[in-house]
C-alpha cells in the first residue's frame, strides 16, 4: 500500500473542491461526478473504485490508474461475551489503533421523555496513536505518544467497521478510544466534517471526549461541526485532579469550568461529564457534593465510570455501595447521573482502556 500511496492519489484525502478539480483535470468530467464519488465512498462505503458501478467501466479503469480508495487493515477482531467487539487496525506505518463497537439498549437522551428504549450501536474511535496527556489511571496514557491520526484514518475506523457489520448500522460515534482528540484538532475537525457531511452521521449522535484542553475547547465551536462534548472531569478538587490528571496543573478546574460555561450548546444540548470512580481517591459522598456545586448552572449529565482495573496500577475499583451512594448524592441534588457499566472488560475493550498489544513504531 505504501508504494501505491506514493504513485496514486488517495481519494479519501481530498475534500469536495479538490476532488472536483482532480476529476476535471485527470478525467475531464463534470463536477457532479465528485458528489457521486463521495456518495459511493462515504455512504455506500465501497472499498475500491472498481465497485462504483454508477461509473462506466472505462472511467473506473482510467481512474484506478491514477487513484485509489484508502481503507484500514483489520489485524484482529476480538469479541467479548457481552457483545462488545474490539477491532485492531494496522496503519500503513505499522502502528496500531483500536476501535470498539458497543451495543446497548439504554434510553436515548432524546427519547427520555417518551420513555422509549432504543437500541444503540456505538463505535468508540481513536484519534491518536497513544496520548500525550498521561492520565495516571489510563492504559493509553501509559503507552506514551506516537503520532496523530490523519483525518481519513479517523473516518475510516467508522467506515471499516460499518462494512464489516452490515446490514447492522453504527448509530453513535464517540471519540473515547486512544488519544486526546483536542490535541489533534485539525484532523479531528476534518474527520467530523466528513462524517457529518459525506457519511451523513447526525451531529447529535457524535460525542467528542476531552481531558479538558481549555484553549482548544474555546477554539472548537469555530473550527468543527457542533457535536456533543464530553469532558473527563474525574475529580472535583484541583488537588485530586492534578494527582490523577497532570494536565490539571496547566488547565485547572476553574478555567475549565469557565470555558464550559461559555461553550455554545445545541438546543436542549448538555455537556457530559465523565467521572472515573477510583476507590479511596475521588469516590466519597463529599466528593459527590463538591461535584454538584461545580456543575451548578451548566446543562449537564454525569457518566460515572467505575475504574476498569488493569495490570500495573494501584488504583482500585470502588465497591458497588460507594458507586451507588455517589450516584444518589448527585441525583438527589437534581443532577442526571448514569453509571456506565464496564463493557468488554474481558477483552480490555472498555473505552479509555485501549492499548495495542503490538509494539508501537516510533
Ligand atoms: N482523551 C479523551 C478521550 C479518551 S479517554 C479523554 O480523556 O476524555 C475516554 C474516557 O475513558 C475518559 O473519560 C477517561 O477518563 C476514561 N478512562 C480512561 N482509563 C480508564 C479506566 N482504566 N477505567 C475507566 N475509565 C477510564
Ligand atoms: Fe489521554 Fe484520555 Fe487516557 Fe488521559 S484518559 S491519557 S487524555 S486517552
Amino acid at each position: 500500500m505504501m508504494a501505491r500511496a506514493k504513485t496514486k492519489k488517495d481519494l479519501k484525502s481530498l475534500d469536495k473542491p479538490a476532488l472536483e478539480e482532480f476529476l476535471m483535470r485527470n478525467e475531464g468530467i463534470p463536477s457532479f461526478r465528485a458528489g457521486q464519488l463521495l456518495h459511493w465512498m462515504y455512504k455506500k462505503n465501497v472499498a475500491s473504485i472498481e465497485e462504483i458501478t454508477e461509473f462506466s467501466k472505462n472511467l473506473r479503469e482510467s481512474l484506478s490508474q491514477k487513484a485509489f480508495i484508502s481503507t484500514l487493515k483489520v489485524k484482529e477482531t476480538l469479541s467479548s461475551t457481552d457483545g462488545t467487539q474490539k477491532y485492531l487496525f494496522e496503519l500503513e506505518d505499522g502502528n496500531f489503533v483500536e476501535s470498539v463497537l458497543i451495543p446497548s439498549d439504554e434510553d436515548q437522551e432524546a427519547d427520555e421523555k417518551a420513555q422509549t428504549k432504543t437500541s444503540r450501536l456505538t463505535l468508540c474511535i481513536s484519534s491518536q496513536v497513544g496520548c500525550t496527556v498521561g492520565c495516571r489511571f489510563c492504559l493509553t496514557g501509559r503507552l506514551g505518544f506516537i503520532r496523530d491520526l490523519e483525518a481519513w484514518e479517523i473516518v475510516e475506523q467508522v467506515l471499516s467497521v460499518q462494512r464489516l457489520i452490515a446490514p447492522r448500522q453504527i448509530t453513535n460515534i464517540v471519540f473515547m478510544g486512544m488519544g486526546e482528540p483536542l490535541n489533534n484538532l485539525e484532523n479531528v475537525a476534518v474527520a467530523l466534517e466528513r462524517l457529518t457531511e459525506f457519511a451523513h452521521f447526525s451531529k447529535r449522535r457524535i460525542t467528542l471526549s476531552t481531558a479538558g484542553i481549555v484553549p482548544s475547547i474555546m477554539e472548537l465551536p469555530g473550527k468543527a461541526p457542533m457535536v456533543n462534548l464530553a469532558v473527563s472531569l474525574n475529580a472535583a478538587t484541583d488537588e485530586t485532579r492534578s494527582l490523577i490528571m497532570p494536565i490539571n496543573r496547566r488547565y485547572g478546574i476553574s478555567s475549565l469550568m469557565q470555558a464550559l460555561r461559555q461553550f455554545p450548546l445545541a438546543r436542549r444540548g448538555r455537556i457530559t461529564f465523565e467521572y472515573v470512580l477510583l476507590g479511596g481517591i475521588n469516590d466519597s459522598v463529599a466528593d459527590a457534593r463538591r461535584l454538584v456545586k461545580l456543575l451548578h448552572g451548566i446543562p449537564s449529565k454525569v457518566n460515572l465510570i467505575p475504574f476498569n482495573r488493569h495490570e500495573g496500577t494501584d488504583f482500585r475499583t470502588p465497591p458497588v455501595q460507594s458507586v451507588l451512594a455517589f450516584q444518589k448524592t448527585l441525583t438527589d441534588s437534581g443532577c442526571t447521573a448514569i453509571i456506565r457499566k464496564s463493557k468488554g472488560a474481558d477483552i480490555l475493550a472498555a473505552c479509555g482502556q485501549l492499548k495495542a498489544k503490538y509494539e508501537p513504531k516510533k
